[in-house]
């Protein structure tokens, strides 16, 4: 039986809706059973690891199971019906890997799987099949479902998710989960249990393990504490990358608190207190990144159109690892 027979009875992620994708019934994230994606191409603009020198194979899936009023991505993430996409079978997105480490690519990096999960996971397969040896990456919001998780092991080689919130009032309100901070702890357990902290070969690009993105919300710094604190006790060794980037899109403006960017001192109150509970394996953004990673899904090229000037790269986020 494929992974995708699953969608019949649709509880891939954590909204557990039930629906029957395969006749066309849609969920929460009304997304179809087919593969849908918004954009795929080498990219540059990830942690070191993953960007190294020829860029990370990144496959941006339309759709999400997250409602982020401040998403950045939110032309494919939740106005993917009025942007370009296009559905892909199992077959082709599985060359589409294929060609992507043709081309070079250090890895094959799934954006937002979550509520595609069971698709990749045949294509991954498949891939796998016909040559696939890169690394495979699950670039996900943390809204994950552990069965989905265990139901792949051993497909995925290195998790990268989000932690966004542990706490359920913030999360309804600002991405339409009132259940994350339940549901991400026992996500990251999974995660850690399957391929375990962040390994990086000779010359430093990534081949296995669990690194983890906290992006800081502006004016909500107890949360980034409680977040960094959660991932200190989970593992002081574990892998963070504690991100900067945060710019007020999509309808973060309609939210006082979260309608500006984060200042320097808020910043480096959260690094401090990082560095205080021995995360020092992590790393860091510089806040001129606000203006760089906005990218535009609209082109053909959307980081490009994003750092206007210069494509969005690794070396342009400056983030720096404290400790190897
Ligand atoms: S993947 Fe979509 S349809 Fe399936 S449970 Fe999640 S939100 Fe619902």
């Amino acid at each position: 039986m494929s992974f995708s027979a699953r969608l019949s009875h649709c509880e891939c992620c954590p909204r557990h809706c039930g629906v029957n994708r395969l006749a066309g019934e849609a969920g929460f994230c009304r997304v179809p059973p087919g593969i849908l994606i918004s954009h795929a191409g080498l990219h540059f603009g990830e942690e070191p690891p993953l960007s190294g020198t020829r860029g990370s194979g990144t496959v941006f899936f339309a759709g999400c199971n997250l409602r982020c009023v401040f998403c950045q991505n939110y032309q494919i993430s939740q106005e993917f019906e009025n942007n370009p996409t296009r559905l892909l079978t199992v077959d082709e997105l599985a060359a589409l890997m294929l060609q992507l480490q043709d081309e070079g690519a250090h890895n094959i990096n799934f954006v937002s799987p979550s509520h595609m999960v069971l698709q990749m996971a045949d294509a991954i397969v498949l891939a796998k099949g016909k040559g696939l040896t890169i690394p495979v990456v699950y670039n996900s919001n943390g809204y994950d479902e552990v069965a989905s998780l265990e139901l792949i092991r051993g497909l995925v080689d290195i998790y990268l998710p989000d932690l966004k919130y542990l706490d359920n009032g913030l999360a309804k309100k600002l991405s339409a989960a009132g259940d994350y901070a339940d549901v991400v702890p026992g996500v990251l357990r999974e995660m850690l249990h399957q391929v375990g902290h962040l390994q990086v070969d000779g010359e430093g690009v990534a081949t296995r393990g669990l690194l983890v993105r906290h992006l800081v919300l502006p004016g909500h710094l107890d949360n980034s504490r409680q977040c960094l604190r959660f991932l200190a006790e989970l593992s002081p060794e574990i892998c963070v990358s504690i991100m900067s980037q945060y710019s007020p899109q999509y309808q973060a403006c309609r939210y006082p608190g979260i309608d500006r960017t984060l200042t320097e001192d808020e910043y480096d109150e959260i690094m401090g207190h990082a560095l205080d509970l021995g995360l020092d394996n992590a790393f860091i953004q510089e806040l001129a990144s606000q203006d760089l990673l906005i990218p535009d899904f609209r082109q053909d090229k959307p980081f490009e159109a994003a750092a206007a000037d210069e494509p969005c790269r690794s070396d342009q986020h400056i983030l720096k690892k404290r400790k190897t």
